[in-house]
């Protein structure tokens, strides 16, 4: 038989007051709906947590929910209901005056003493948690985000969203993939960028470079990578093969060929590129050839695509061994001034000394064919003509010393030289003496498109009392009016024109006009490559005014070609034995 505990008044309230002394401490309100009646009462505790009328009988608790919550608060609602299962919920609220809360809710279904089906429920307010845990999510967010962030970051490109160098290396690693079978690497570098760079001024270059980077991601397919490797360089890679990287090169050049607008002038965009394949074991092989490539449509005259071969491999190994030679020769000194001899075309007598720059290597002595496109490619060429135009004011001051009388003496001075702004006082820390040394600028670069750098160096270099020659006429492009602004002192007609002169009327013909036009800008005129006695009279009575070439003596070291100066002055031949060795 069921056993009944009897409480006792002292009991119950007892309990009551605890149970209200929880219910205080944790906050929880109560309510209880009677669903048989539809009605539902708040204890006074959930009534402050709504913020409605203490002392309700009856509340519509759908009054206070948020609109945005409405019908998924009461749809759970009416399920717990109908399925008299136990409840739980939550949603906001909005106070009376205006706040908005967040409550949970949780209930079970009983029959009361009336046998009415019943919910008893008790509410929270759980606003805080969720704030922080909405805060919590949010800061979560931010650092997923900037994490992702630094993830494109360390693998793109900032200026062009292309992938940087260090996700194609990683790329290379990675495993492509089973249906890659041959890979194919385009290298792509802008011909002349820093020009555009000169011109245009680092923002105009930063904006061909995203034009180039737009090109190659609107080549690409998805599964091919375009990377901007630094500088002007880019690369494509495809995992298709030669005849897919053709397409896509082709693709790259077409849309190259329509000109980039930068400051309202039309740009022309041109580059090298460097193409090789390999298989897919070979990946990392990709780039080192490509690059060979690349230098050989360099050399070859830029604007081209040059496929690699291993022939091309060797001569770039056996190129860097020579620069490595190059170097050393540079740091150890071993370039040096040979020097030939001018001559005055009427008197024959010495009136110049070109110098020309030769090389003690370790393998005898080299002319510039050996040497000078590797440093220029290399930018060396500066070191290079310092250190001859050093050792030629050494020789000049040995030579005026030794009371010698030393002609003027031409050196060269390479195109890129006259871009450098601190070049004027380069110069003036040398003590050039005054009316010795000439300059001699190769035509072909620059006369008709001359920078202000260039005319500002040009003109600082004449306040130091050097002269300006133009070498090499008549083998480049230059024009009257190049020619009329830069006024030089002299002009070189070259080999090339001079030694056909000697029996071929056309030439001979251009000759005597350029000298009637150096003559009317009071501009004296060399003829280079006067190899024989009979070209030498031919030039001469073409009005030539000095000669350069074999028939007056070959390029000679400084301690040779004193003997030359003797017929500047015969009385001076005893001093010239002081110089000989
Ligand atoms: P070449 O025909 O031999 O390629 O000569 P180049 O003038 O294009 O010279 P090179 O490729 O050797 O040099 C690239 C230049 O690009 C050097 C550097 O001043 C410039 N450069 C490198 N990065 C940037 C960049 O982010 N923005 C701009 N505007 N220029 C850059
Ligand atoms: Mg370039």
């Amino acid at each position: 038989m069921e056993h009944k505990r009897v409480w006792t008044n002292n009991e119950l309230e007892d309990l009551v007051r605890q149970l209200s002394l929880a219910l205080e401490a944790t906050q929880l309100g109560i309510w209880q709906h009677n669903i048989a009646k539809n009605q539902t009462r708040w204890d006074e505790q959930l009534q402050r947590i709504y913020g409605v009328e203490k002392g309700l009988l009856d509340v519509v608790w759908l009054e206070s929910v948020h609109p945005d919550d409405l019908v998924a608060a009461q749809t759970i609602f009416e399920q717990a209901v109908d399925s008299r299962c136990d409840y739980a919920s939550e949603f906001r609220i909005v106070t009376p005056e205006g706040y908005v809360r967040h409550i949970r809710s949780r209930a079970k279904f009983f029959i009361d003493v009336n046998s009415d089906p019943c919910f008893i429920g008790a509410e929270w307010d759980v606003t805080e948690d969720v704030l922080r845990a909405t805060q919590l999510a949010r800061e979560h967010e931010a650092a997923e985000r900037s994490r992702a962030e630094a993830r494109h970051a360390a693998d793109h490109d900032y200026l062009t969203g292309l992938r940087n160098r260090r996700a194609f290396d990683r790329l290379l690693d990675e495993d492509l993939g089973d249906n890659v079978t041959e890979m194919a690497l385009a290298h792509i570098d802008i011909d002349h960028f820093k020009e555009i760079n000169d011109r245009f001024g680092h923002a105009g270059g930063d904006k061909v470079l995203k034009h180039v980077a737009h090109i190659i991601r609107s080549v690409v397919s998805h599964d091919e990578v375009g990377v901007r490797l630094g500088g002007d360089e880019f690369a494509v890679l495809v995992k298709q093969g030669a005849e897919r990287l053709h397409t896509v090169v082709t693709a790259i050049r077409a849309a190259l060929a329509f000109p980039v607008e930068i400051d309202a002038t039309s740009v022309q965009i041109e580059c090298s590129i460097g193409l090789t394949t390999a298989p897919k074991s070979d990946a990392n092989t990709l780039l080192s050839y490509s690059d060979i490539a690349l230098y050989e449509a360099k050399r070859s005259g830029r604007n081209r695509d040059t496929l690699f071969s291993p022939e091309m491999a060797a001569k770039a190994a056996a190129s860097r061994s020579m620069l490595e030679t190059i170097r050393r020769g540079i740091e150890n000194s071993d370039f040096l001034p040979y020097y030939q001899v001018q001559v005055d075309a009427k008197s024959g007598q010495v009136v110049g000394l070109e110098a020309l720059a030769r090389w003690a290597s370790p393998g005898g002595l080299r002319t510039p064919v050996d040497f000078l496109e590797l440093a220029a490619m290399n930018g060396l060429l500066e070191k290079l003509d310092d250190m001859i135009l050093r050792k030629v004011l050494s020789d000049l001051a040995q030579w005026t010393l030794a009371d010698l009388d030393p002609p003027r003496v031409s050196v060269n001075l390479s195109a890129a030289r006259l871009e450098d702004p601190t070049l004027p006082q380069k110069l003036a820390r040398l003590s050039i003496p005054k009316g010795r040394v000439s300059f001699e600028l190769i035509e072909t670069i620059f006369l008709d498109k001359l920078s202000n750098q260039a005319k500002a160096n040009i003109a600082a270099i004449r306040d130091l009392g050097i002269g300006i020659e133009i070498d090499d006429l008549g083998s480049g492009h230059a024009s009257l009016l190049g020619l009329l602004e830069l006024k030089p002192d002299r002009v070189k007609l070259d080999k090339l024109l001079v030694i056909p002169a000697g029996h071929n009327v056309a030439p001979r013909t251009l000759v005597s006009s350029l000298v009637q036009i150096a003559r009317a800008l009071g501009i004296e005129v060399v003829a280079e490559g006067v190899e024989t006695e009979q070209l030498a009279d031919t030039m001469a009575k073409l009005g030539v005014d000095i000669l350069q070439g074999y028939a007056f003596g070959q390029p000679q070291p400084a301690q040779e070609i004193v003997s030359h100066f003797r017929s500047r002055d015969p009385h001076r031949r005893s001093a010239c034995a002081i110089m000989q060795p």
